[in-house]
């Protein structure tokens, strides 16, 4: 848990999120600014800041990220057909808050 981080405080349920999957590792919710039908933000709940930020230590918590994206995508028809993983990694990709997560984009096809 870092203090003032938005998503450790969202894996912690002390801000709430739209919950879609929750094991002892990962959190996932429904991002609040959808760039598509499903649009889906997985989180360790270990607080680790960034991709660029990651060591062999974290491989099974990111390996493990992919298989949830995996699991979650069988829960929606609408990524049946396929969906899209995105990680943003530092602030000239975008990345606007500073701990990791995965967007798991489905239900239109994209470009
Ligand atoms: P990024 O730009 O890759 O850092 O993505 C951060 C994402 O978190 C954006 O798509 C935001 O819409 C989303 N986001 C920020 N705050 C919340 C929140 N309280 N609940 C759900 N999604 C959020
Ligand atoms: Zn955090």
């Amino acid at each position: 848990m870092s203090e003032n981080c938005i998503f450790c405080k969202i894996a912690k349920k002390e801000i709430s999120s739209h919950k879609i999957y929750e094991d002892e590792v990962v959190f996932a919710f429904e991002d609040i600014n959808p760039k598509a039908p499903i649009h889906i933000i997985i989180i360790p709940k270990k607080h680790i800041v960034s991709l660029c930020d990651v060591s062999c230590k974290e491989e099974q918590i990111l390996g493990h990220i992919q298989i949830v994206a995996s699991k979650i995508s069988k829960q929606f028809k609408e990524m049946k057909n396929g969906f899209r993983i995105i990680n943003n990694c530092g602030v000239d990709a975008g990345q606007t808050v500073f701990h990791i997560h995965y967007h798991l984009l489905g239900g239109r096809v994209f470009e």
